[in-house]
């Protein structure tokens, strides 16, 4: 394995075994057991391994930057995009990193097309909405739904929503391990 794909894979890694010690906002998981469950939720359903990885690392925008401007405390401000960039320098594909970036246009989309989504958001969700712009204009949904990525963008918003339950058994992080090295050689060759 390249030092640059070894190098990209304990990065990961070393962001989100940090992250147990990060609360997931307003939440009753962390963030290092939200990453698991919603990894968790998208490997049960037999995804890809993009949209397993994508689902594992979706929040990694939070995580990266202690510094980082926040949504009054409830999370980093565009950490969709940090998160992609940060997963684009470290080499993975273009179509993981627009998993990851698409998940919160997920949520805008939601909260248009589904009321009672929006009406199961949880507070801090419902509290950060207005920062990410709010639901989506009917125009922006159409744009949306166009994207070769919808479905798989819209999976990984609900596994997303679902991961903040109380000890629930997962796959731990060095499951993941293989993954992630496996998907970075393929991508880099
Ligand atoms: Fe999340």
């Amino acid at each position: 394995m390249s030092d640059a794909i070894s190098s990209s894979v304990e990065a990961v890694l070393d962001v989100l075994a940090a992250s147990e010690g990060s609360d997931y906002i307003g939440e009753e998981v962390n963030q290092l057991e939200h990453a698991l469950q919603c990894a968790h939720f998208a490997r049960s359903a037999g995804a890809s391994r993009e949209l397993v990885l994508a689902a594992l690392m979706h929040d990694i925008g939070h995580l990266i930057d202690p510094g980082a401007p926040s949504m009054d405390g409830l999370g980093v401000i565009e950490h969709e995009r940090l998160g992609a960039d940060f997963l684009r320098r470290h080499g993975f594909s273009e179509t993981l990193v627009r998993l990851v970036e698409g998940h919160v246009q997920a949520k805008r989309y939601l909260t248009l097309t589904k009321p009672a989504y929006a009406k199961r958001l949880s507070d801090a969700s419902r509290g950060t909405l207005e920062w990410q712009g709010g639901p989506m204009s009917e125009v922006e949904a159409s744009a949306f739904e166009s994207d070769p990525l919808f479905k798989p963008i819209l999976a990984l918003r609900t596994w997303d929503e679902r991961a903040k339950e109380r000890e629930l058994e997962v796959w731990g992080l060095e499951s993941y391990r293989p993954l992630i090295e496996a998907h970075l050689r393929d991508h880099a060759a």
